[in-house]
């Protein structure tokens, strides 16, 4: 069966997508390899105070908020469902599972994911002092001490937010300046419990059965070891894109690329939400994209 539109990922962007497809009439399936819909909102552990017309103390209730509103609509959403290949110029997509589907359109709305370390100790410490978020588990550090690493907004907010409760934040990062902004920086800066290792990286997590010590090498090669009881790593984001990136454009980042309409370089297959947008990323724009997928394709079957 070729449907109107197949939708891949049902974070912000692609619930908006899905939505705004029912709204126009079109037949579209959203496909979501995750258990359950909301993609990054779902790991957001701060209130949610700048989504115009809903103030939320999470993601995960902005989700709720959102899904109620889609489920309501009585979307195509399947869960469990992760995309293995794409062939763009076809507009068939294929899940892990084996099964395929066709569609007259396709929205890509994969998102990103944390960049990663890919050093000694960093997934095998998940959980057991490798941290997922400063906010969430900083109850838990009270009166430790932890390596933050990284050099943008999230590494500097979190290490402020940990700054609270913790004995010491050591700040790793491998530039010589910050790239967050200035308001963190400053703050960072002035206060004593944060611990700044510039032009320096975490080569390996070390411990037993939780976290002991990371090594740090410094920019003269210098090896050390520093205690310490947690690792957070903030380090940024990459694209979700790598099912398209031989098909598509994409940026040199890996981001696709697309026009005002968020049509790819392929024709009827758009983009939206943070896989097309490294330089602003956010659920309002995440939304907007979907809308505007699903409008521009409504035009372009009628027509
Ligand atoms: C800690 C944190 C705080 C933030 N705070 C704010 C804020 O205050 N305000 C704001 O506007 N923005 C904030 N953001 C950014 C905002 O969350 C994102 O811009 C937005 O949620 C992006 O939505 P998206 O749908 O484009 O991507 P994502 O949320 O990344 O969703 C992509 C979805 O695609 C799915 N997917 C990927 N590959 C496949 C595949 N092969 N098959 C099937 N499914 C697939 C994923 O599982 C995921 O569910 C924050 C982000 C974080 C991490």
């Amino acid at each position: 069966m070729l449907r109107d539109c197949l939708i891949i990922g049902a974070g912000a962007a692609g619930l908006s997508a899905a939505l705004w497809c029912k709204d126009v009439g079109l037949d579209a399936l959203t496909l979501e390899r995750g258990r359950e819909a909301g993609g990054q909102l779902l790991r957001v552990y701060n209130p949610i105070k700048n989504y115009l017309g809903a103030q939320t103390q999470n993601g995960r209730e902005l989700r709720d908020q959102f899904l109620k509103q889609v489920e309501a609509a009585r979307i195509e959403l399947r869960t469990d469902a992760e995309v293995s290949s794409v062939d763009v110029q076809a507009k068939q997509v294929v899940l892990q599972s084996g099964e395929t589907f066709g569609a007259r359109s396709l929205i890509l709305a994969t998102g990103v994911r944390r960049r990663r370390l890919n050093i000694e100790g960093e997934r095998e410490f998940v959980g057991r002092g490798v941290l997922k978020s400063g906010a969430l588990e900083r109850g838990d550090l009270a009166g430790k001490r932890v390596c933050v690493v990284g050099g943008g907004d999230a590494a500097l907010e979190n290490a402020l937010i940990l700054a609270e409760v913790c004995e010491s934040v050591a700040l790793v990062h491998r530039g010589a300046n910050f790239t967050a902004r200035r308001e963190f920086i400053g703050r960072a800066r002035a206060n004593p419990r944060i611990k700044f290792f510039m032009q320096s990286q975490v080569q390996r997590i070390l411990g037993d059965k939780t976290v002991e010590a990371v090594e740090i090498r410094r920019a003269d090669g210098e090896t050390f070891i520093l205690a310490t009881e947690g690792v957070l790593i903030r380090i940024g984001v990459e694209p979700n894109a790598e099912l398209f990136r031989s098909q598509l454009r994409t940026d040199a980042r890996g981001y696709i690329v697309v026009t005002s309409e968020q049509e790819t370089s392929a024709a009827n297959v758009f983009a939206i939400g943070d896989v097309a947008n490294p330089l602003a990323p956010t659920i309002s724009g995440a939304v907007g994209a979907g809308a505007t997928a699903a409008k521009v394709i409504r035009h372009r079957l009628k027509n």
